[in-house]
């Protein structure tokens, strides 16, 4: 089949990098690796193959894992980043998402769970409509106040400002869109938009929220379309005029 998915491996231990290959080819995906950021960024640039999905050691040599994130996703802002660390730290975990990775795996890793969660990132792609034809129709733009997004290119606009927005951040805000209105718990957005809760806390959507709320918040401090309803999780509006009663500050955990 000409279809096959193609994963970039990132990673410089070579058993590792092994064993990740043999499995996504058992599963029908092909795989690339390569053990250092240059390489890894050259099938992104121009006259790369380019990916699929991004299996990404965060420790390598030369350039770090974190580094290679923010540059592939200058490239490519919607092809899926794992994270695959032996660091445990949150703070490692939310940089991490800072520069654009979609999901963080600590080693050891159960294998069933990563090739799950590959699955996963792959399919998603196919449902916001990146790759295969959806099933339904997929809502390809929505504009509210100055903002519009288009969720076929990942760009956001407000005013004269264009961000790209990752799958991740795309997938939880079109979850709000599709909500609006209604007050979404932390534990139905994990639920949902990432499917799998293993890795990902709650700490994790705040992270995401905080950064959404970059794009869309006049002031990100004072946020009006994206509010956190204390105690619960989050409300999207898309009016901003209207009375927000539950406006609080970012919930403290
Ligand atoms: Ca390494």
């Amino acid at each position: 089949m000409s279809d096959r998915k193609r994963i970039l491996i990132v990673e410089d231990e070579e058993s590792i990098a092994a064993g990740l290959r043999f499995n996504f080819e058992q599963e029908g995906y092909d795989s690339l690796v390569v053990g250092e950021g240059r390489s890894a960024l050259a099938q992104f640039a121009e006259g790369g193959e380019g990916a699929d999905l991004v299996v990404l050691d965060l420790m390598l040599p030369g350039m770090s894992g974190y580094e290679i994130c923010r540059g592939i996703r200058e490239y490519d802002p919607r092809v899926p980043i794992m994270v695959l660390s032996a660091r445990t730290l949150s703070e490692d975990r939310s940089h991490a998402f800072d520069c654009g990775a979609d999901q963080y795996l600590t080693k050891p890793f159960a294998l069933p769970e990563l090739l799950s969660r590959v699955r996963n990132l792959l399919d998603r792609n196919i449902r916001l409509g990146v790759g295969a034809e959806p099933e339904r129709a997929p809502l390809e733009s929505y504009r509210f106040h100055d903002v519009e997004v288009d969720f076929r290119s990942f760009e956001l606009r407000r005013g004269d400002q264009v961000h790209r927005l990752t799958t991740m951040e795309m997938q939880l805000f079109k979850f709000f869109i599709e909500h609006e209105g209604e007050v979404l718990s932390r534990a139905r957005i994990l639920k949902v938009v990432w499917d799998q809760s293993a890795e990902v806390t709650t700490r994790t959507i705040d992270n995401f929220v905080m950064r959404l709320r970059k794009y869309v918040e006049h002031d990100p401090t004072a946020p009006r379309h994206l509010v956190s309803v204390r105690g619960t999780g989050y409300r999207f509006t898309a009016d901003s005029d209207v009375a927000t009663p539950f406006v609080e500050d970012d919930y403290e955990s």
